[in-house]
């Protein structure tokens, strides 16, 4: 049987982190450039690429020049700000992620905004990185919409054969997780835990709306056929 492919996006999906990676991006920005205060970020939805343009534009420096440097020290703060903002999986994700991994015909992948491996440290905080093999990130285009498609490069890569690109569904919190999801013809399960209000989900018409991953046994028996 062909496999049903599971694409997760992390923010006010998986988890709830109360801006850890715009704090640890802000406190990044007083290291390097000596700024107490930075430009309030628009973030829900969007990539990191984008994101870090922004913010390195507002401080009138070149992304070319400093980008690397800022990710490598993005990084080592991004864990003691997950601390300090009381980084933790939202209700029901773990007991989901365990059952949806135990199960035969689901595979399950990552469809977030965020760097590589900015995702790798917030999953691992949470104790669901071991969860997730393959996945689409926000490293190197603003566009989520050409993350989508990198995410599912990654899971036909990951699953061959298996692979079935009309059994693939996005789980997200905000409109632009389910415009996304739609780039590549996936149904998609909207969560109200995150960035999206429910009036604006319900306008960018999820296959399913959800007000948190807790009870969701329906949809997961949909998953059997
Ligand atoms: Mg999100």
């Amino acid at each position: 049987m062909k496999a049903w492919t599971v694409l997760f996006d992390i923010d006010g999906t998986i988890m709830t982190s109360s801006h850890a990676g715009t704090n640890a991006m802000a406190q990044t920005a007083k290291e390097l450039f000596n700024v107490d205060k930075i430009a309030p970020l628009k973030v829900h939805g969007r990539c990191d690429r984008g994101i870090l343009t922004d913010l390195l534009n507002s401080l009138g420096v070149s992304y070319d020049q400093h980008h690397q440097e800022f990710c490598r020290r993005y990084y080592r703060n991004l864990p003691e700000s997950l601390e300090r903002n009381e980084g933790r999986l939202l209700p029901g994700v773990h007991a989901l992620l365990q059952r949806l991994h135990a199960t035969d015909n689901v595979a399950l992948g990552l469809l977030t905004g965020n760097l590589k491996k900015a995702a790798q440290i917030k999953l691992q905080y949470v104790g669901v990185d071991h969860f997730f093999t393959f996945g689409g990130y926000g490293d190197h285009s603003p566009d989520r919409n050409v993350v989508a498609a990198q995410a599912v490069e990654s899971a036909k890569a990951a699953l061959q054969d298996s692979f079935c690109s009309k059994k693939v569904w996005v789980l997200g919190d905000t409109p632009n997780d389910i415009r996304c999801a739609r780039s590549i013809e996936a149904k998609v399960v909207a969560v109200e835990t995150g960035g999206g209000t429910s009036q604006e989900l319900r306008a960018a018409k999820p296959d399913l709306l959800l007000p948190n991953l807790e009870n969701c046994q329906v949809w997961i028996d949909s998953l059997s056929s």
